[in-house]
């Protein structure tokens, strides 16, 4: 017995390391997590660096640490205690390339201590890693089976990583958002992986969120675009590499809100540009786009 447990443990343990190849590390295992130092001065790249707010939030936990001691609070907390709100999106707050993923932490509640495996992924639980020049951002307790990227993958500002969750050490629905340091690089096969330092987020120069209306629309103001040429084509632009899923219909309406238009027939191509022919001019205000992920409004630009 002990050794078929051995064989299981080694398939698992070492058979992704031996392939190289890892997109992403799925364990429920609670893996341990060595403690992050505080950073003192920040990269001076981190200035050349376009950054965005990770996510909405109800509640602010701030970073604690003094530099060159072990950090009390490795990260910003952005909790989202709105029970109405099914789905919290958590974004890269810059543009870089998925240096690690972990998933396979349960969780027991979205609202509540969580009570399974809480040292799972060191305690992140589900966990993204981005790399951004010589900084990491680190994206923690993403909600089950929710994340969109896998490493390798090269994000634009503001691209949906997954989900806000409680996985790992978590009291409530929270992202624990992380800007460290690390002079090895991640072995995406690995278990969970600290940074050497962690810096206090609050130190970057956040931009404005440029969206329009809900949620999700806040943040994709970059993914896509609703445009109206001449008054006369309604013009919808996705980029092909996103994370929203095939569009399924596009609803046009005015400013009161009226719905002039449902689009359903969009022909094969349901990812990049989509043309609607519409001439009702002016009184056009907002598109809002279903996906198979997501629906959203945007307003239509001329
Ligand atoms: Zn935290």
């Amino acid at each position: 017995m002990k050794h078929v447990i051995s064989i299981i443990l080694v398939s698992f343990v070492f058979l992704p390391a031996i392939y190289g190849q890892c997109d992403r590390v799925v364990s429920s295992v609670e893996d341990p997590g060595p403690a992050q130092m505080t950073g003192g001065e920040l990269p001076a790249d981190v200035n050349d660096t376009d950054w965005f707010f990770p996510s909405n939030y109800t509640r602010l936990v701030s970073f604690s640490g003094t530099p060159g001691n072990k950090a009390s609070h490795e990260g910003m907390d952005y909790v989202h205690e709105d029970t109405s709100k099914e789905h919290v999106y958590i974004h890269t707050a810059a543009a870089g390339q998925v240096v690690y993923v972990r998933e396979g932490c349960p969780e027991s509640s979205q609202f509540k201590h969580n009570n399974y495996n809480r040292e799972c992924g060191a305690g992140w639980g589900n966990h993204v890693v981005v790399k951004h020049g010589s900084v990491y951002t680190r994206y923690a307790h993403l909600k089950k089976n929710s994340i969109t990227v896998k490493v390798g993958d090269e994000l634009y500002a503001e691209q949906i990583v997954g989900q806000m969750g409680n996985s790992g050490r978590s009291e409530v629905r929270h992202l624990h958002f992380e800007l460290g340091t690390r002079r090895d690089m991640f072995d995406p096969c690995g278990m969970s992986q600290n940074f050497d330092y962690v810096y206090n987020p609050n130190q970057l120069n956040y931009n404005q969120r440029t969206g329009i209306d809900d949620e999700l629309a806040e943040d994709t103001a970059k993914v896509v675009v609703c445009h109206d040429r001449h008054n006369e084509i309604i013009k919808v632009k996705m980029p092909t590499s996103h994370s929203l899923g095939q569009i399924i219909s596009i609803e046009l309406y005015d400013a009161l809100g009226r719905k002039l238009e449902e689009v359903n027939d969009l022909g094969a191509n349901r990812y990049g540009e989509q043309q609607i022919p519409y001439s009702s001019g002016s009184q056009l205000i907002i598109c809002r786009i279903i996906t198979e992920k997501i629906s959203f409004s945007k307003k239509i630009v001329s």
